[in-house]
């Protein structure tokens, strides 16, 4: 179906900073206009869900969360940034395999399979989209997709 990204992605938020119980400040670089894409919502809920929870996981008290949107080309580009302790430069790639977690103690006690983001890129990519992240230690991780860009509704012709 045709989603107004920019809608649909505040109300994705909006979920997360109604109960997230951590102290971490959320900022928004969401363009007021529509933006248009057509996808399964339920299964670009479930990206959106794992990448934010990676983001507050891994957040540092009073940390803070960037939510970023915008159309490049014939995309939209969705960036999470958070402040955390961030991926050695050699493990970025890897986080989308499955099981693969960073640091097995460190992960443990944080607790998760290490599948949430390999199901990610399968559902991004099966989207025609693609999904990577960069990241430097100490200072954060950012995650990045795309989708194809969609500014007219098909209905919009009938
Ligand atoms: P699950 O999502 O299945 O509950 P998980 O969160 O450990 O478990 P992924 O979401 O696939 O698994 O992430 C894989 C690994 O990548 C994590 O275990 C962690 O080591 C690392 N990682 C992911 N996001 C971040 C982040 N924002 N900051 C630091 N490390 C991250
Ligand atoms: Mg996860």
């Amino acid at each position: 179906t045709w989603v107004d990204f920019g809608r649909y992605f505040h109300r994705v938020i909006d979920r997360f900073e109604m109960t997230k119980s951590r102290n971490v400040t959320f900022k928004r670089l969401i363009p007021e206009e529509s933006i248009g894409v057509e996808i399964d919502e339920d299964k670009i809920t479930q990206v959106l869900d794992n990448i934010i929870s990676n983001a507050l996981k891994y957040s540092p008290e009073g940390g803070q969360v960037t939510f970023k949107l915008q159309v490049i080309g014939p995309n939209i580009e969705v960036s999470i940034r958070d402040e955390g302790m961030g991926i050695p430069k050699e493990n970025v790639s890897r986080i989308f395999e499955r099981f693969y977690r960073v640091d097995k103690a460190r992960s443990r006690k944080l607790g998760g399979t290490g599948l949430g983001l390999a199901i990610a890129k399968e559902m991004i990519e099966a989207h025609k989209g693609q999904i990577w992240a960069s990241s430097e230690e100490g200072k954060g991780t950012t995650v990045f997709f795309t989708l194809p860009y969609e500014p007219l509704q098909e209905d919009d012709w009938e």
